[in-house]
């Protein structure tokens, strides 16, 4: 950025379009949500503000702090763009005065500039005639810099936006994070292993506005510790997204379990086994907590469980709950994109054990028949409900 010398006083937040095509009823209380989901977010971050201006179509946050803000809150679902800013009134000579001295701290090693001007409101100018004013201040005011106008491709563009008796000044626009604020949904349960793709799958229904119940199957002795921390690990990446929510990780024993499958059922259905009483234990959690579904990081062909066959066995094991699966049509390089993005990817690499009971053999088509039959000989029911008992929640 640009702007280290100019005194902003002023963010403004803008909205994606999304929220902006709601209805009424619902723009108004998802920009509600998002008010609060921000000052949940300065206030965690110890970000001093004087007040927060929600008006239709844009929050403004009055502050000494903008740039800092600006950063913070490009992690807060629901905000598509940011500025740092200066205020003025919607005075014209007011905002050609503030623009110049704008400006004047930015256009040393700017050859070209535009002047961009978008107003609400009644007011005794035109948008042109504010673009006008100011440019023209601009190209007087700086001869010696022999800048030129460019309204193609310049190289700094000031920004002024007018909203009834006030105006506010910027030239950088922060992209923000888009999607629905945190909360607008309801909360999902979403088995988090902590490897590259689940939480990926995580943070895509968080963007759209779920709160999410990280759930992590510590399946020792077929793995250990290192496995386990590197859950929490990108388990504590994910929450930076959701200040102001629980920040708890479910950790639920399944060693046992896996045991008995190994024990008692064939080796090669010994991944589909496992996942179905993991999806078992999911929906139960989600009928405690209050959750609307299930979340996980399967995509069609990543991994032998992961055969269109195999995901249909695995639906079968819960009937009161979805099993959402957001990453299904993306390939590895895209989701891997997606987890640099967001954070996680460095700790999923990091060195784990990866789970020794995977077959050599596993099976690609399981038939759902064959799989109930296998099942006969397991007391799913004692194995879920063993495990739901046991649970320990590690807080992030
Ligand atoms: P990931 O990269 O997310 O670890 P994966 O490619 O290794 O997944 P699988 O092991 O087949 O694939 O797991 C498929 C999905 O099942 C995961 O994305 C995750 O949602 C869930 N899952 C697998 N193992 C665990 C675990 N130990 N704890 C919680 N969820 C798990
Ligand atoms: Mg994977």
């Amino acid at each position: 950025m640009s702007l280290g010398r100019i005194d902003f006083d002023t963010v403004i937040v803008r909205f994606g379009g999304e929220v902006g095509i709601k209805g009424e009823w619902t723009r108004r209380s998802y920009e509600r949500l998002l008010v609060k989901n921000i000052k949940k977010t300065l206030e965690y971050h110890s970000l001093n503000y004087d007040k927060i201006i929600h008006t239709r179509g844009r929050i403004y946050i009055k502050t000494g702090e903008a740039i800092k803000i600006c950063k913070k809150l490009s992690k807060v679902f629901g905000i598509s763009s940011l500025s740092p800013a200066v205020e003025t009134s919607s005075n014209l000579d007011d905002i050609v005065e503030k623009t110049v001295s704008f400006a004047a701290n930015v256009l040393s090693s700017k050859k070209t500039f535009a002047v961009r001007c978008r107003r609400v409101g009644v007011h005794p100018y035109t948008s042109m005639d504010v673009c006008r004013r100011v440019g023209q201040k601009i190209l007087e005011s700086f001869p010696e810099l022999g800048l030129k106008v460019d309204l193609e491709k310049p190289d700094i563009s000031f920004q002024i936006e007018v909203r009834d008796d006030k105006a506010f000044v910027f030239s950088d626009v922060i992209r923000g994070v888009g999607g629905f604020p945190l909360g607008s949904q309801p909360k999902l349960v979403c088995l988090l292993s902590g490897g590259i793709d689940s939480p990926v799958a995580c943070w895509l229904v968080m963007k759209r506005g779920a709160p999410i119940i990280p759930i992590y199957f510590d399946n020792s002795p077929f793995t250990d510790e290192t496995t386990l921390k590197r859950a929490v690990k990108t388990a504590k990446v994910l929450f930076e997204w959701a200040i102001g929510f629980p920040k708890e990780l479910l950790v639920v024993p399944h060693g046992q379990n896996l045991l008995e499958i190994k024990e008692k059922c064939p080796e090669k259905l010994t991944c589909i086994l496992c996942k179905r009483m993991m999806y078992r234990i999911a929906e139960k959690i989600a009928k405690k907590t209050g959750a609307e579904g299930i979340v996980t990081g399967e995509s069609i062909g990543e991994q032998a469980s992961q055969t269109l066959q195999n995901l249909r066995v695995l639906d079968e094991a819960v009937k009161e709950y979805p099993v959402y699966r957001p990453l299904i049509g993306l390939d590895k390089l895209e989701i891997e994109h997606m987890a640099k993005k967001i954070g996680t990817f460095e700790f999923s690499i990091e060195r784990a054990m990866s789970c020794r009971a995977v077959p050599r053999r596993p099976s690609t088509k399981a038939k759902l028949k064959v799989v109930l039959e296998c099942e006969q000989n397991l007391d799913v029911d004692f194995m879920v409900n063993r495990s739901i008992e046991n649970i320990r929640s590690i807080s992030c």
